[in-house]
């Protein structure tokens, strides 16, 4: 009975994988998702707002205290100055800024580039506001990927309505660098696009690396929605508070769709993530410090198994090639390994529209307690 736009998407690879995992008990190497809990200060945020009657509907563009949070925050980050009240909106995750952004902002029949691969979300949401992805795939490049400037200029064209932006990358790990940045950013300008910027990762990147929002770029601020998360970066995906900033008239058509989508969400946790944007950022750069250690000790384990292991730069993930252990199909492995060696993964073939440079590798997330990866690192030992 699914409607035919959205046939083609079926289960999300993650629900799948997942489930394959409770079935046979195996570890979660799969959806990215962390073990532990976020800072406890905002944990008791959260319950004192529960206790002290934050319970019912939030504003619709979402409490005062966490706009202002998220323009503070950007401002001190980025140099990048929002209006709490037009230039913020509080959604339901980054999922539903991306869909509010897309459905309000993208007309239909016209055209969205995407950098393959991509979160799965992007396609889905593209569908359902009746518009068309065109995508460009990432290009493999000693033990990282590279985005072709050329390929990108040849998906730009008076249909292009906007092009979504993950940086850091997902499920690659890529930061993209600020020559990336710049040339998306020229394309934009030049044909007049806006840029749909997930940055969901901007806190969780490794090894001395920034994250550069693409809204900082010359030009861009006024053709930006920027979205970020406090999923991944607070430890607390099921709580379900994402905002998206950018110009009032961005903003606006975001809200006329968000509105419709959820009206509003998390209410107790949203003063919660504010308490953490002004308190707890040390809290964060400890945890990418400890995701750097556990992106090694997972890509060391790898390489020990016989993967090929990708660099993983940012992020939740690495990604790794197991054809040298002698399999092609990544997404055979992953339906096999839960019940054959106790671990699940998601094939990368699953964020993307063109499998055959991608269908050989696999993602595995390493945001897990050392004890999980340790031990998953014994049971990929088997393979
Ligand atoms: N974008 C990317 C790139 C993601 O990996 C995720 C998953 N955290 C999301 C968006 C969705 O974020 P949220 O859980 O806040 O909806
Ligand atoms: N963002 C997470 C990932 O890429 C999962 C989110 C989800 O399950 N939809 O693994």
């Amino acid at each position: 009975m699914t409607v035919e736009r959205l046939r083609p998407f079926g289960e999300t690879i993650f629900a799948e994988m997942s489930a394959l995992a409770v079935t046979h008990g195996a570890i979660n190497l799969g959806q990215g998702f962390p073990d532990a809990d976020g800072p406890p200060s905002m944990l008791d945020a959260a319950q004192r707002a529960i206790a002290t009657g934050h319970n019912q509907y939030p504003p619709g563009l979402g409490v005062p205290a966490l706009r202002s949070a998220v323009a503070a925050h950007q401002e001190r980050l980025y140099g990048l100055e929002y209006d709490p009240d037009t230039e913020v909106l509080v959604t339901v995750g980054a999922t539903e800024a991306i869909a509010g952004a897309v459905v309000g902002l993208v007309e239909p029949g016209s055209e969205v580039v995407l950098i393959e691969p991509y979160y799965d979300a992007y396609a889905a949401t593209i569908a359902m506001a009746g518009a068309v992805r065109r995508s460009v795939p990432l290009i493999a490049d000693g033990d990282g990927f590279r985005l072709d400037h050329a390929r990108l200029a040849e998906a730009f064209s008076p249909k292009t309505a906007a092009i979504i932006v993950n940086s850091p990358h997902n499920p690659t790990g890529t930061v993209f660098s600020e020559a990336d940045l710049r040339a998306i950013a020229d394309l934009c300008v030049r044909h007049d696009v806006i840029a749909i910027a997930d940055e969901v990762y901007e806190h969780l990147v490794f090894d001395g690396r920034t994250h550069t929002s693409i809204a900082s770029l010359p030009g861009m601020r006024e053709r930006t929605v920027r979205i970020s998360s406090a999923a991944k970066t607070f430890n607390c995906t099921g709580w379900k508070v994402g905002w998206l900033s950018g110009p009032p008239d961005l903003v606006k058509g975001a809200r006329c769709a968000k509105q419709f989508m959820s009206f509003v969400g998390s209410g107790p946790f949203q003063p919660a993530v504010a308490h953490a944007l002004n308190t707890e950022m040390e809290w964060v750069s400890q945890s990418a410090k400890s995701l750097q250690r556990k992106r090694d000790l997972l890509s060391d384990a790898l390489a020990d198994a016989g993967f090929g292991v990708h660099r993983s730069e940012a992020t939740y993930f690495v990604c790794a090639d197991p054809r040298p252990l002698g399999y092609y199909d990544a997404a055979a492995l992953c339906r096999e390994l839960p019940e054959r060696i106790g671990v699940a993964a998601v094939p990368v073939s699953a964020f993307v529209d063109d499998p055959e440079p991608w269908k050989h590798l696999v993602r595995f997330a390493f945001a897990k307690d050392d004890a999980s990866l340790i031990e998953g690192a014994r049971r990929l030992a088997r393979l």
